[in-house]
């Protein structure tokens, strides 16, 4: 989807505004180190998630789309298949990379887990196919260091980018209304890792400080009227949570 000049994305970890679409990258080059301190450079291997282009990648990683592009012999920088393992020379740590695009429908933000032990964007995306819902139901995942991914890392989907409603909760018309954050994990068991708490409260501050979405408004799956469901998990610290937002 192309997206005009009036629906500028902004990615508040870059302070770099840039025209952002699934298919179209900016010709602006990624920054590289431009900060006082060394930062430890290495090379990394990146699986391709749905939704990420070769721009989003080499935000990830400090690393400009054509060398990404080169050393990979990739032929269409706009195409590159969902699953593709990416040889990405001298990265930086992983860097969250979160788009915000103006956009007044978000007015509540639903946290729920996964129910599974593992999980990534990918594997829901494809459970999310099998059900019928035209890809991954919700905007946002935190991984728990299962199925390929680092532990608390975030993994925004292609529902995001393209700013479609949700898949992921039907009461109260959240779906139309809800940003929808999961968690992977199983938190009637279990609890979320700190690092993902902590990658959940970034996240949770970023979207409501730019939204202006109230503490009132974030909401777990199960405290949403209407939703019959123990999600996001009897264990999941919901007070500690609510406490460290801004
Ligand atoms: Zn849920």
């Amino acid at each position: 989807m192309m997206l005009n000049s009036s629906k500028r994305a902004i990615i508040p970890i870059l302070l770099l505004c840039s025209l952002l679409s699934s298919c179209a990258a900016p010709t602006r080059k990624a920054p590289v180190d431009a900060g006082p301190l060394a930062v430890h450079r290495q090379n990394v291997y990146h699986t391709v998630a749905p939704g990420e282009t070769l721009w989003r990648i080499s935000q990830m990683y400090a690393v400009a789309p054509d060398t990404i592009q080169r050393v990979n012999r990739i032929t269409d920088a706009n195409s590159v298949n969902i699953g593709t393992r990416l040889y990405i020379p001298g990265a930086v740590p992983r860097r969250h990379v979160i788009t915000l695009y103006p956009n007044r429908k978000w007015k509540y933000i639903i946290i729920h887990h996964s129910g599974t032990e593992t999980g990534s964007s990918q594997m829901f995306n494809e459970a999310h196919i099998r059900r019928g819902w035209g890809g991954i139901g919700y905007h946002f995942v935190i991984d728990n260091g299962t199925a390929g991914k680092d532990d608390g890392q975030i993994e925004t989907s292609p529902r995001w980018i393209q700013q479609l409603d949700g898949a992921h909760c039907k009461a109260s018309s959240m779906n139309e209304k809800g940003i929808g954050i999961c968690l992977v994990g199983n938190f009637s068991n279990g609890r979320p890792s700190r690092a993902q708490m902590d990658s959940l409260v970034y996240l949770v501050n970023t979207l409501r400080e730019y939204y202006g979405i109230p503490k009132s408004r974030i909401l777990g799956h199960g405290d949403v009227p209407g939703a019959n469901t123990e999600c996001p998990g009897t264990r999941f610290p919901w007070h500690k949570f609510m406490a460290r937002l801004k």
